[in-house]
C-alpha cells in the first residue's frame, strides 16, 4: 500500500486505541443538551403559512401538515376543515375541485360532481338543469324527443320542427319570384 504525502491518519479512528474508562457515562452526558435540537424536526411546520403546528389537531393532506384555518380552497377560500380535495399539489373544496376536474358538463362547461343527478346524450354529459331546450328552456325528461345540436345544445322536438318548417318556408319564398301586390 503506498501513502501518499500528506496522509489523513489523524482523521481516522485508530484502531489501536481502547475507549478510555467511563466513556458510556461520558457520551451519555454529551448527548444530553443535543436532544432540545433532536425534537424540533418533530413539530411540524405548516404548508400553508410556514408557521409550526402547535394546535392539538394537525390535518395532514398531501403529506404535508395544516393548520385548520391554513387549509384552503384556493378558489373560494373555504376552510376546508372536514372534507377537501387535491390535485397537482393544491387543495379545492368539493364543489370546485369538480367544476375544474369534473366531468364538463357539455351546456355550461363546468364540471359535474359524481353525486349529481346527470343527463345524457351520445358522449355528452349534461347537468339536470342543463338539459333543456336552448328555445324554448324547457327542460329535457327521460323519454323527451330532442335534437342535438353541432355545438351540444339541445332543441326539443316540437322547437326543432317548428324551427325547420319556417326554414323550408323562408327558402322556398326565397326562390318564389316577388309577388306582386295583391291588390
Ligand atoms: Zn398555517
Ligand atoms: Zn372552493
Ligand atoms: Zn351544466
Ligand atoms: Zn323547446
Amino acid at each position: 500500500m503506498v501513502m501518499t504525502a500528506g496522509g489523513r491518519r489523524g482523521l481516522r479512528p485508530d484502531p489501536h486505541r481502547s475507549p478510555p474508562a467511563g466513556s458510556l457515562a461520558t457520551s451519555l452526558q454529551d448527548i444530553k443538551p443535543y436532544c432540545p435540537p433532536m425534537l424540533f424536526p418533530t413539530i411540524p411546520k405548516c404548508a400553508g403559512c410556514e408557521q409550526p403546528i402547535l394546535d392539538r389537531f394537525i390535518l395532514k393532506v398531501l403529506e404535508r401538515s395544516w393548520h385548520g384555518k391554513c387549509l384552503k380552497c384556493i378558489d373560494c377560500q373555504a376552510q376546508l376543515a372536514d372534507k377537501c380535495f387535491a390535485r397537482n399539489g393544491q387543495v379545492f373544496c368539493k364543489d370546485d375541485f369538480f367544476k375544474r376536474f369534473g366531468t364538463k358538463c357539455a351546456g355550461c362547461e363546468q364540471g359535474i360532481p359524481p353525486t349529481q343527478v346527470v343527463r345524457r346524450a351520445q358522449d355528452n354529459v349534461y347537468h339536470l338543469h342543463c338539459f333543456a331546450c336552448i328555445l324554448c328552456k324547457r327542460q329535457l325528461n327521460t323519454g323527451d324527443e330532442f335534437y342535438l345540436m353541432e355545438d351540444n345544445k339541445l332543441v326539443c322536438k316540437a322547437d326543432y320542427e317548428a324551427a325547420k318548417a319556417r326554414e323550408q318556408r323562408g327558402q322556398r319564398s326565397g326562390h318564389a319570384p316577388p309577388s306582386p301586390p295583391s291588390n
